[in-house]
């Protein structure tokens, strides 16, 4: 089951994740061209190995270790998580519209500052 990024990361997006996971699944990278423009970065739910390195790598507690453990104000995050890829425009904005839809339904949380929104995914 691989681990999923969630909205902690929009408004942060500081890439601590990225310089701890040793199979360089989580994008965009800051060397890559969508890192100026993603709304936050992204888990390759295929090449994740699942070793756990990202999440207290992470400084705003983004990372779910599953898809089941993911809480459901952030479910939609899942799929974006999954269909992002570097290089695929389209697929680039397919998780872009999902992070844009995610956002729009949730203000509550948006409203929240990062360092605190982890924890109201639970209420
Ligand atoms: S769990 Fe491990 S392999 Fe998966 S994204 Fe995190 S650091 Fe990378
Ligand atoms: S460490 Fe957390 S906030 Fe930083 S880029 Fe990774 S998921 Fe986003």
């Amino acid at each position: 089951m691989p681990f999923v990024i969630t909205d902690p990361c929009i408004g942060t997006k500081d890439s601590a994740c990225v310089d701890v996971c040793p199979v360089d699944c989580i994008h965009p990278r800051k060397d890559e061209p969508e890192f100026a423009t993603a709304s936050m970065l992204y888990i390759h739910p295929d090449e994740c190995i699942d070793c756990g390195a990202c999440v207290p790598a992470c400084p705003v507690a983004a990372i779910y270790d599953s898809p089941d453990s993911t809480p459901g104000s952030q479910k939609g995050l899942i799929e974006a998580n999954s269909v992002f890829r570097v290089g695929d425009a389209d697929a680039v904005a397919k998780a872009e519209s999902l992070v844009s839809a995610h956002v729009s339904s949730h203000a509550d949380l948006m409203a929240i500052a990062p360092t605190e929104r982890a924890a109201a995914h639970a209420k």
